[in-house]
């Protein structure tokens, strides 16, 4: 079993208590990792490392040797991929096949991406009258914590640090308490690319905990979060207590609205992408899945069939499509969900249960793919996150119809919409209130694309140059070019 301990200051140091955990594989449940456990004197240790590291060596080097370290980063995480895919598929059960074609390369692509920012952060010149000259400086916050969740450790992690690196900052990150092996792996790349010490500090550790007294810090001065709505209110809370600055990136009940006028096939393909992939752990899945009335039957039976094939089992092997849900606590929940669903009167139309699978996989915290039919948009299961591959499908009649039960949601985060009538998914696109819109597709992302919430969902937008906003803050510089005294109380 592998040990890591806490990463301060370009050191790697044991928790101030000596607290350890233990991180299990959640294809076997067997202990997979022990890790040291941060507390609050762990924590402000971090901070103070990442103030000395911003006072000094970290703001005073150029944004092109930033820009050069955040490049060496990305190359070194791309060299190590396959040993970071397996690590992240250890950590967190996703299957291989994920971990290995999307979650790597997006984490070498977020880093590569915002290596180019560094040199691109700009201030402006403000065509203010008189003999006067403004201008602005577009300068970093400071110390940020970061605060991540388990369902894809690594590249939250990237979405997070990427960003504030660019921009100039310094870091405290803790990572989910399921999943924080794949940050400690980074960890080492960071030292081994050479960043100076304190620049990045990782505090794995309890939320209640690590994570309270991050938030709470006054010498943070910038919170990210990412993670379920309630904590995010919670970090909210908390920051107010000092101002600190908050973004936060929460949770979702994206609706998936299938016209009768698409193409099922593509329409069926595209519903499992958006509830099945991560084994529906994901903040922008498509977990309402709206079936226009005409069409419910052909597409439900179509679904349930392809549901029923998924592959489920050991995520390692590169043919399995779904993996264990990430601990035996949100594996319980969703079990809980679908107790709801029945009570409600919802139809168990496929799955909904734990599938048998022999061997070392028999204590894994594996459930079916799993759809609700006859749902209505009120009933608990359409409204609450479930976080599982657990779908509640909806019938709707007409456009208006749909848009009143799509929008009627706490969240706001994605939505999908699947038809051949190109003014109707524009139309559609711009009356959802949602941060993302996927038309004909579902779950793309790029580096360069913004992502983020309305409503609940949270605010800021990470990825893109909206990212760099979160990590910036403007000062506007005046300068008298005049040379005579301000005249307005005379002489
Ligand atoms: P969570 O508690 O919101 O966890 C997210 C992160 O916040 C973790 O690092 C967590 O640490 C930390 N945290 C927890 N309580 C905190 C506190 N009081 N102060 C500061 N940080 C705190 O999510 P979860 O409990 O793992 O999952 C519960 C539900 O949240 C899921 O079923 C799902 O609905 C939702 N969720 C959403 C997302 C998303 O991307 N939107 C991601 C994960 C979960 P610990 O790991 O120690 O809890
Ligand atoms: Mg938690």
């Amino acid at each position: 079993m592998n040990k890591y301990q806490l990463f301060i200051d370009g050191q790697w140091v044991d928790s101030e208590s000596g607290k350890t955990f233990t991180t299990p594989n959640p294809a076997t449940g067997q202990p997979l990792a022990e890790v040291a456990e941060a507390d609050k004197a762990d924590v402000d240790k971090a901070v103070a490392a990442a103030r000395r590291a911003y006072e000094g060596k970290w703001s005073k080097m150029s944004a092109r040797d930033r820009g050069r370290l955040l490049y060496k980063l990305s190359q070194l995480i791309e060299q190590n991929a396959s040993q970071l895919a397996e690590i992240e598929t250890a950590d967190n059960g996703k299957p291989i096949k994920e971990s290995l074609y999307v979650d790597l390369p997006q984490v070498v692509e977020n880093f590569e991406y915002f290596a180019g920012w560094s040199t691109k952060i700009e201030g402006e010149t403000i065509p203010v009258p008189g003999r006067m000259f403004n201008y602005t400086l577009r300068e970093p916050i400071g110390v940020c914590g970061q605060i991540i969740p388990w369902n894809f450790p690594l590249l939250m992690a990237a979405w997070k640090l990427a960003p504030a690196l660019a921009a100039g900052n310094t870091i405290v990150l803790k990572p989910a308490e399921q999943t924080p092996v794949g940050a400690m792996e980074l960890a080492k790349l960071i030292q081994e690319a050479g960043f100076p010490e304190g620049v990045v500090n990782i505090v794995p550790g309890y939320g209640e905990t690590a994570g309270a007294a991050l938030a709470a810090h006054p010498g943070i001065d910038k919170i990210a979060f990412t993670g379920s709505t309630e904590v995010g209110k919670l970090i909210a809370k908390t920051a107010a207590n000092n101002l600190t600055k908050v973004s936060l990136e929460l949770g979702g009940k994206a609706p998936n609205i299938v016209f009768a006028d698409s193409d099922l096939d593509q329409a069926v393909a595209g519903a499992m992408m958006g509830i099945f992939y991560n084994q529906g752990q994901v903040c922008c899945a498509g977990s309402r899945l709206f079936v226009e009335e005409s069409v419910k039957d052909q597409f439900l039976g179509q679904l349930s069939e392809r549901a029923g094939r998924i592959a489920v089992g050991d995520p390692m092997n590169k043919a399995t499509q779904m993996g264990p849900q990430v601990s035996a606590e949100q594996l319980d929940r969703i079990k809980g969900y679908v107790d709801i669903a029945r009570e409600e009167g919802a139809t168990v139309v496929a799955g909904g249960a734990t599938p048998h699978l022999d061997g070392p996989f028999e204590k894994g915290y594996f459930f079916t793919p799993t759809i609700f039919a006859d749902v209505k948009n009120d009933m608990r299961v359409a409204q609450e996150e479930i976080f599982g591959p657990v779908v509640s499908v909806i019938t709707f009649k007409d456009e208006d119809d749909l848009l009143r039960q799509a929008n009627d949601t706490i969240y706001g985060l994605s939505a999908g919409i699947w038809t051949r009538d190109i003014t109707r998914a524009h139309r559609f696109a711009k009356e959802i209130k949602a941060g993302v819109v996927w038309i004909n597709t579902f779950n793309v992302f790029n580096a360069a694309s913004p992502f983020g919430g309305y409503k609940q969902s949270g605010y800021g937008r990470e990825m893109g140059r909206h990212a760099l906003e979160l990590y910036t803050q403007v000062k506007s510089v005046w300068v008298d070019l005049s040379g005579r005294p301000i005249g307005w109380f005379g002489k």
